[in-house]
């Protein structure tokens, strides 16, 4: 039987070690310590060394430098070893018997010392594997703590600087600041890759001559937003000019910039925090065109405060049936007299002690966390069965729509929850009209497309929400499963005024018309509206002409005004 080999040589290259000394006795003995760890390489003078370092470069992992050289001094070796950028990273040992020269060497860059004659074996190979074990750790360090895209701190490397720059600056006031870029995305999908990746290095490059001014540090976070923290700056505007101008290169206006400030920091928040304040600030700008620094205030702290505090009193909130669901009726305006075709189930907040929260601002917030799924499963279900009662009660009862959040719709088991509530409730599901907002479409846009058509095909029927709030081009409507499209609140109210944009919102009917798929318009306040609506061809309409969200006992004697009892 053959005998099985444990000794198998490993393959695992050995490190390379420089000795640089012109005597042949200490030459020998360094090498028999080291070399059966490292893979030992001997120049015997000044131009050797500089040979062999030109050839190995940063693959060398540790230069052993004897002082004394036939040609020239080692001093002027390390000199030269540390003045070029190719290798003044390799860590330099120097061997010396004069002890009088090793702050010089030490000043030059020289990272240890080992005194001749030579100590114990063990003492020169401990000194040896530590030194090599730092140097490999920093360039660990150094790989990990830049992006590679840009050359900025990463995050996590930027967070712990942060820290130690105010364990360095005790007495300093500080900024943090967040500059984001404007629908990044666009310019990615407008010009190329290629093109985004440029202005995100300019930018970079313009951050991190910002911070060496202000004396700060900067970084990348995610894709299109970078951060800077140092001493407080009284004005930014300078800054971001700077940095809008990289951004842009030659294409002036192209890229658009928004900053947030949180100035002068409270030091007892946590580094991040600090940060999402000043996201918060600079949100406040994403949809402006005329504003582009915004400083987290008073106002915006108290807002923090008082949505922290709706989120913590949430699921209480639900327990406690604190949430209701209003409904607000759609009429049809293509007959003489306009006729109730529907209604939309609009959520309301009645907090015991804040009072009426607006659904304007918890949604989003809710969105945000998660949250809204929980609300949204509540709401749809309190709805089913208010339809469910009125069916009993009346003929003919109109088809209530819910709004499904963009948050909802990343749910691949929506169609089936949706079907069992129906089914729960003993409602058709065409009784349920879903409205789905116009931005989920582009967001995600093949999952949500799959799941839309689920939801058809089951039987429900889709409306459109805040149609026209910029994101989809009619193109991408025509291929969409849609039964109904709902104009922005926005839109009609601009198309409508005096001076308004009314050409646009023609076009917009109009499409609705070429897709043959009804439009409804939001926030219809008056009779000259709905009758101008109609003349544009707009076919249903919902708003507080007609009538104002209202709760659902007040809603079901609505209806018992217009529809006919059963029995
Ligand atoms: P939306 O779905 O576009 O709802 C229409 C909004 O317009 C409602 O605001 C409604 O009260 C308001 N409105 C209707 N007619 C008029 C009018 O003539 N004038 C004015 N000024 N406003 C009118 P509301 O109830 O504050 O809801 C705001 C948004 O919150 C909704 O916009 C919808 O996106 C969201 N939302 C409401 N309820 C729910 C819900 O149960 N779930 C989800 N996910 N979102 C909801
Ligand atoms: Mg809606
Ligand atoms: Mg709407």
């Amino acid at each position: 039987m053959a005998e099985i080999r444990t000794d198998f040589p490993v393959s695992k290259p050995k490190r390379k070690i420089l000795i640089v000394e012109d005597e042949f006795v200490n030459r020998h003995i360094l090498t028999a310590y080291l070399e059966d760890e490292y893979d030992v390489i001997c120049a015997e003078n000044g131009a050797e060394a500089r040979e062999t370092i030109l050839g190995y470069g940063d693959r060398l992992s540790l230069v052993l430098l004897d002082l004394i050289l036939p040609d020239v001094h080692g001093l002027d070796i390390l000199r030269w070893i540390k003045e070029d950028p190719r290798f003044s990273g390799i860590p330099v040992i120097v061997m010396t018997a004069d002890s009088g020269a090793e702050v010089e060497c030490l000043n030059i860059g020289a990272i240890d010392f080992i005194t001749k004659p030579y100590p114990m074996p063990a003492v020169v190979q401990a000194r040896v594997r530590r030194t090599i074990e730092l140097y490999e750790d920093r360039l660990l360090i150094r790989e990990t703590e830049r992006d590679a895209l840009t050359g900025l701190y990463t995050r996590e490397y930027f967070f712990r600087y942060a820290g130690q720059y105010d364990d360095y600056h005790p007495g300093t006031e500080t900024d943090a600041v967040v500059i984001d870029v404007n629908h990044f995305q666009m310019i990615n999908e407008r010009f190329g890759r290629a093109y985004a990746d440029g202005v995100l290095k300019r930018m970079a490059a313009a951050v991190l001559e910002i911070t060496e001014r202000t004396g700060g540090i900067g970084c990348r976070r995610g894709a299109d937003t970078f951060l800077m923290y140092g001493p407080h700056e009284d004005d930014y505007a300078p800054y971001l000019e700077k940095i809008v101008s990289a951004a842009c290169g030659g294409d002036a206006g192209r890229v658009r910039v928004r900053m947030g400030v949180c100035p002068g920091c409270d030091r007892s928040i946590e580094m991040e925090h600090r940060f999402d304040r000043a996201k918060i600030a600079a949100d406040t700008l994403r949809n402006s065109y005329t504003a582009f620094i915004a400083l987290y205030d008073g106002a915006l702290h108290e807002k923090e405060m008082y949505n922290e505090r709706l989120i913590d009193d949430f699921d209480e909130a639900v327990a406690k049936g604190q949430f209701s669901v209003w409904f607000q009726p759609k009429y049809d305006i293509r007959p003489e007299t306009p006729v109730i075709c529907g209604a939309e189930a609009l959520v309301r907040w009645i907090h015991p002690t804040l009072g009426f929260v607006s659904p304007g601002g918890f949604i989003p917030l809710l969105e945000n966390n998660g949250l809204i799924r929980k609300l949204d499963d509540y709401i749809w279900r309190r709805t089913a069965s208010f339809i469910s009662e009125w069916r009993k009660r009346f003929e003919n009862v109109v088809p209530i729509s819910v709004n499904v959040s963009r948050v909802d719709m990343s749910d691949p088991d929506l169609p089936e929850t949706m079907k069992a509530i129906a089914d729960e409730n003993g409602l058709p599901c065409e009784a349920i009209h879903l409205e789905i907002t116009e931005s989920a479409y582009t967001e995600n846009a093949e999952r949500i497309i799959e799941t839309v058509k689920r939801l058809r095909e089951i039987g429900f029927v889709i409306e459109m929400d805040d149609f026209g709030s910029g994101y989809s081009s009619i193109n991408a409507v025509s291929t969409l499963p849609i039964d109904a499209l709902k104009l922005d609140m926005a839109l009609v109210r601009n198309g409508l005024k005096e001076n308004g944009n009314a050409r646009m919102l023609k076009a917009v009917i109009d499409m609705s018309a070429s897709l043959s798929v009804p439009m409804i318009a939001e926030g219809v306040e008056t009779e000259q509206q709905m009758l101008a609506l109609r003349e544009m061809g707009c076919d249903m309409v919902q708003g507080y002409y007609f009538a104002r969200p209202m709760p659902a006992a007040e809603f079901g004697e609505y209806l018992a005004a217009r529809l006919t009892p059963k029995g």
